[in-house]
C-alpha cells in the first residue's frame, strides 16, 4: 500500500521532530509499502502543502500521529485535536481516502478520540508492528475493528528515515533530536498513560547507528524519547557502555524515575555526553525507600557532575498539606537544580486516578473542566492547591517553580 503518514504538531515550545513517524516509516518500508512523511510543523500553508502531497503521491491511506491530546499542564494549556480533527475532516471529504491515527495520545481514550476525530481507525500503544496488521487486514477481507491494539515485538530498531525530517528547521527553532532506546514502563503511577505497558528493549547498536546518523550530520543534541530510561540497570549501563565505545562526540538529556541506578551508571552517563537528568518525583502513596531512592538518585548524579531538574506532582486525593511540606523540605535538603511543581492532575478517561476520582463525590468539587463530556477528551483536572497557597508554601525559593505558567522544557532551561 502507499501510505502518507502526517504530522499535524505545530506547538513550537519547542518543536519536536516527529520521531514516530520516522520508526513506522521504516516498520512500512521493511514490509513492503511505500510512504512519504508530511511535516506541517514549520508549514506557512499547511493545506495547501497537504494538498499538494495527497495530490502528488496519491496514497491509498493516510496516517496522523496523535502525540498529546494537550499540553497536559493546566496553566496555558492547549488542546490539539480540534485542530487535527480538520486535517482529518479535509482529508476525507477532499481526498476521500482513510485516516489512521496513533500516537502516545490516542492512548487517553483510543474509541473516543478516534470518533472524536472522525478517523477511520485508531493504532492504541506502539505502532510499528500495529499499523501493519492494521493494513494487512484491510488488504484482506476480514472483520476490521475501529480500534487496534498495536503490541512492540520486535527488538530490531529499525533503520528509521530521519532522512524525511528537516532537523535543521527544528534546531534553528529551539528543538532537538531524539532516539528511544525501549518501548514501555513497568511502573504503575495511577496518572500516568504508558504505566504498566509491555517493557521490550531495542538492540543497542542499531539504537548507536540511529544516532550516529543524525551526529554525521551536524545534529549532535539529543533527548532520549523512552518513558524513563533506568527502566532495567543492566540494559542502561550496557548501552552507555556501548555509546562510550563508540566514540560518538553528543550530548544528550534523558528522563529518569527514582529506581535502578548506581554511580557506575552515572559515570557513564556523564562520559557520553548527558548533561541533564528529568526526575520524576509523585507524592502519591509512597513508601520510605522512594524517598531514599529520590535522596539517593539526586546526590548520585550530582556527585557525577549531572544536572538534575525534579517534575513533582502532588495534591492527590486525600492527601493532606503536610505531604507537600514534607517534599518541599526535601528538596530545599538535597537541592536539586530545579524542581518544577505541578498540583494539576490530568484526568484522562483510562486512568486509575480518573476512576477513583470520578466515584468520591466529596472529591468533585476539586474538579476543574466540563465532566457533562464523559470521555474527558477535552481537558478536565483535578486541583486541591490553590496557586495563592502553593505560592505561600514555596515562599519565594528560586528552587521551585510552578509547572505551566511559562512555556518550555527542562533542556531549553538548563543548558549544558
Ligand atoms: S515511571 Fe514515568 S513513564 Fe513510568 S508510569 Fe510512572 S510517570 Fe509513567
Amino acid at each position: 500500500m502507499k501510505v502518507l503518514l502526517i504530522n499535524p504538531n505545530r506547538y513550537r515550545f519547542p518543536p519536536v521532530p516527529p520521531i514516530g513517524l520516522e520508526y513506522i516509516a521504516a516498520s512500512l518500508e521493511m514490509k513492503g509499502h511505500e510512504v512519504e512523511i508530511v511535516d506541517l510543523c514549520f508549514s506557512e500553508n499547511p493545506y495547501e502543502d497537504l494538498d499538494n502531497a495527497l495530490v502528488a503521491y496519491t496514497p491509498d491511506i493516510a496516517g496522523i500521529t496523535v502525540r498529546n491530546i494537550d499540553t497536559v499542564l493546566y496553566y496555558t494549556n492547549e488542546f490539539f485535536l480540534d485542530k487535527i480533527k480538520e486535517i482529518i475532516n479535509h482529508i476525507k471529504s477532499k481526498h476521500g481516502i482513510k485516516v489512521i491515527i496513533g500516537g502516545t495520545g490516542v492512548l487517553a481514550n483510543p474509541e473516543g478520540i478516534c470518533d472524536y476525530l472522525n478517523a477511520d481507525f485508531a493504532v492504541a500503544g506502539p505502532a510499528e508492528d500495529g499499523i501493519i496488521e492494521l493494513l494487512d487486514t484491510i488488504e484482506g477481507s476480514g472483520d476490521i475493528r475501529k480500534v487496534h491494539f498495536g503490541r512492540f515485538s520486535s527488538k530490531i530498531a529499525y533503520h528509521r528515515k530521519s532522512s524525511k525530517t528537516d532537523y535543521r528547521k527544528y534546531f534553528d527553532a529551539g528543538g532537538i533530536a531524539g532516539f528511544e532506546t525501549h518501548k514501555g514502563c513497568s511502573s504503575s503511577c495511577a496518572y500516568c498513560l504508558e504505566a504498566n505497558s509491555r517493557v521490550v528493549f531495542k538492540e543497542v547498536n542499531g539504537v548507536i547507528e540511529e544516532i550516529r546518523d543524525l551526529a554525521d550530520k551536524g545534529y549532535n543534541h539529543f533527548h532520549l524519547c523512552d518513558p524513563e530510561f533506568n527502566e532495567d540497570l543492566d540494559y542502561s549501563v550496557d548501552f552507555c557502555t556501548a555509546l562510550k565505545n563508540s566514540s560518538l562526540d553528543i550530548k544528550w538529556a534523558v528522563y529518569m524515575k527514582p529506581a535502578n541506578f548506581n554511580r557506575k551508571l552515572f559515570r557513564l552517563m556523564k562520559d557520553t555526553g548527558v548533561y541533564l537528568i528529568t526526575l520524576t518525583v509523585d507524592s502519591w502513596k509512597k513508601c520510605s525507600q522512594y524517598i531514599a531512592d529520590i535522596e539517593g538518585i539526586i546526590f548520585s548524579a550530582k556527585s557525577s557532575g549531572l544536572k538534575i531538574a525534579v517534575d513533582f506532582l502532588c495534591g492527590f486525593p486525600y492527601e493532606k498539606e503536610e505531604t507537600l511540606l514534607e517534599y518541599l523540605d526535601l528538596f530545599r535538603r538535597i537541592q536539586p537544580d530545579s524542581v518544577g511543581i505541578n498540583t494539576h492532575i490530568r484526568l484522562y478517561r483510562s486512568l486509575p486516578i480518573t476512576r477513583i476520582v470520578l466515584n468520591d463525590d466529596t472529591l468533585r468539587k476539586y474538579i476543574l473542566g466540563n465532566l457533562d463530556d464523559k470521555t474527558l477528551i477535552e481537558p478536565v483536572f483535578y486541583n486541591q492547591i490553590s496557586k495563592e497557597r502553593l505560592e505561600e508554601l514555596i515562599g519565594g525559593d528560586k528552587l521551585f517553580r510552578i509547572e505551566g505558567l511559562n512555556k518550555g522544557v527542562n533542556y531549553s532551561r538548563i543548558v549544558p
